[in-house]
């Protein structure tokens, strides 16, 4: 090989090997977020751009916002509302309304079904009642007690059932801080969060239902019953295999303070990389230890 040829060479390589270290996350390595709004019984305008926003400040997301038509919209409007989910590694659901088309449901179900990743965020548990794909994905969602099944933890942490038809449905007493609890420290969007933290003052779900199979709870909050609550830990996050995709759910983040928590917008960040990709590479940032303390005196 000639000389000359042979420093041509290397000096490519070596270009190719700063342009990779300059952008450790170039476009093409980003993971495609779709973040989808537009009904939502809650207030979705104001909490869909600091989600974007957090996902964004990551490095690792280019986030598009879909807005949905509003209720009551005409089928026309509905007619041309086509995600193409296909193009995203996840997608994010703050929606929380009307049936979307039967073609888009099945567009959906296919997504996730392919190894396409799910984020429902907070009241998206709420959505959708009567589509079972989607009550498969997300395990338990708001819904009375005849719906389905429930799952909590007893104070010895053990898992209990509560049948059909038997214990509280969905609800949550008044708005408190409370103290979340990790129930499995070594899956990817756990690994580093600290054990307990405690979360703004937030509506503290509990009596979610659904059929509740395949769920591998992350978190648990207790309901205290004083608060209009349980007295069960009830599961704040979870996440359940769909087909080949990965679904997390997180109950956090009732209006914009609540979601941009340092341990809720964490988990949600966290999250949404491991349903996209089954890693997670986005550092647990110090303010979510430092929450962790909530009885250390103050300096
Ligand atoms: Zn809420």
């Amino acid at each position: 090989m000639a000389s000359a040829y042979r420093w041509f060479l290397l000096t490519a390589l070596l270009g190719v090997a700063v342009a990779a270290m300059a952008c450790p996350a170039a476009a093409a390595d980003k993971i495609n977020l779709l973040l989808i709004d537009g009904q939502n019984g809650h207030n979705w305008k104001a909490t869909t751009p600091p989600i974007k926003a957090m996902l964004e400040k990551t490095g690792r997301f280019n986030v598009e916002v879909l807005t949905s038509p509003p209720k009551g919209a005409p089928k026309e409007d509905w007619g041309k509302f086509r995600p193409e989910f296909a193009k995203y590694d996840v997608v994010l659901t703050n929606y929380a309304g009307e049936a979307w088309p039967e073609e888009v449901r099945a567009g959906f179900e296919k997504y996730v079904n392919g190894g396409g990743g799910l984020v429902v965020y907070h009241f998206a548990v709420q959505s959708f009642a009567e589509w079972e794909a989607y009550n498969k994905m997300i395990g338990m969602g708001w819904r009375d007690n005849k719906y389905g099944e429930s799952i909590a933890f007893d104070d010895d942490g053990k898992v209990v059932r509560r049948a059909k038809g038997e214990g509280p449905g969905a609800g949550h007493g008044p708005a408190h801080a409370f103290e979340m609890q990790v129930r499995d420290a070594v899956h990817p969007i756990m690994k580093g969060m600290p054990a307990k933290w405690m979360h703004a003052s937030d509506e503290l779900y509990h009596g979610q239902r659904g059929p509740a199979q395949d769920m591998h709870i992350l978190a648990t909050a207790f309901s205290a019953k004083e608060k209009g609550g349980t007295g069960m830990h009830e599961p704040m996050a979870w996440t359940i295999p769909f087909g080949k995709g990965r679904v997390f759910t997180t109950l956090l983040g009732h209006d914009v303070p609540q979601t941009v928590a340092p341990g809720a917008a964490t988990l949600l960040v966290r999250g949404a990389e491991w349903a996209a990709t089954g890693k997670v590479t986005i550092p647990v940032p110090d303010d979510v230890a430092g929450a962790a303390k909530p009885d250390a005196p103050k300096e």
